[in-house]
């Protein structure tokens, strides 16, 4: 009797065990998979034209303008010292390297070939230049072709939002959560640590960026301290989706 349940647990066991590396091993086809269908996209994308020497990019609005979601200061300093230091590092992590004309995104879709000074500057880079162009002082409607694409993807907004929300506070520790296309034409909510990013090769989900919220600390602390909940909530009376709209037709069109 002992031995029957001593060998059943046995089975059952190896069972898990196997079950789950195949499973491993099958995301990590598909995220290859992925990867590669990606990098014929990337030279039809508007940011493949970024290239070196990285400039901070302007705002399309005032520092004050995203108040009382977004507060002056820290908008001033993400941007003006946080971003600048994360362009500076990118410029950094490229002078002198024969490689250093390609196009930013080209390197993240090889990332482990790369170092990693160049996988958080020019994530950091990347990030934060699509971020402030998701917002928009007062926010606008959700409408148009990315309105009926989340209510096909997700079921509707309300549960895009659950998904986006909890993505964005799951993430343990600096990150970023993520709305993107995938190579093939799919929606999907993810998150990122440090300064990654789906385009990456290594990401979990491959996917053209449409949508990106910055959890760091430095994004929300100055006011909203501990409260990442408050900030992420907040968020939506931000969102330009006017652009996201314009992202997401971009990347449908090429994907035709
Ligand atoms: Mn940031």
């Amino acid at each position: 009797m002992k031995k029957n349940i001593l060998r059943t647990t046995l089975l059952l066991t190896l069972a898990v065990f196997f079950s789950a590396s195949a499973l491993a091993e099958h995301n990590k086809m598909n995220v290859e998979k992925d990867n590669k269908k990606l990098k014929k996209l990337l030279p039809m994308l508007p940011e493949y034209e970024w290239s070196y020497p990285y400039e901070l990019p302007d705002l399309n609005y005032d520092y004050d303008a995203l108040e009382p979601s977004v507060d002056k200061t820290t908008m001033r300093i993400h941007h003006s010292k946080h971003h600048q230091g994360y362009t500076n590092g990118t410029n950094a992590a490229l002078k002198g390297k024969d490689y250093r004309d390609k196009p930013l995104i080209s390197f993240f879709n090889k990332m482990d070939k790369y170092s990693d000074a160049l996988r958080n500057s020019g994530g950091g880079f990347y990030n934060h230049s699509l971020f402030w162009t998701f917002m928009t002082p007062g926010g606008n409607e959700l409408k148009g072709e990315i309105k009926e694409a989340i209510n096909l993807n997700f079921g509707g907004f309300e549960s895009f939002k659950e998904k986006f929300e909890n993505a964005a506070k799951s993430q343990f520790g600096s990150g970023w959560a993520w709305l993107v296309i995938t190579p093939d034409g799919k929606l999907k909510v993810t998150n990122t640590a440090n300064q990654d990013n789906p385009m990456m090769s290594h990401a979990k989900v491959q996917g053209i960026p449409l949508l990106n919220l910055d959890v760091w600390e430095h994004a929300y602390y100055l006011n909203y301290q501990n409260k990442r909940g408050s900030y992420i909530q907040n968020f939506w009376n931000v969102v330009d989706w006017t652009e996201v709209n314009r992202r997401y037709k971009i990347a449908r069109d090429i994907m035709k």
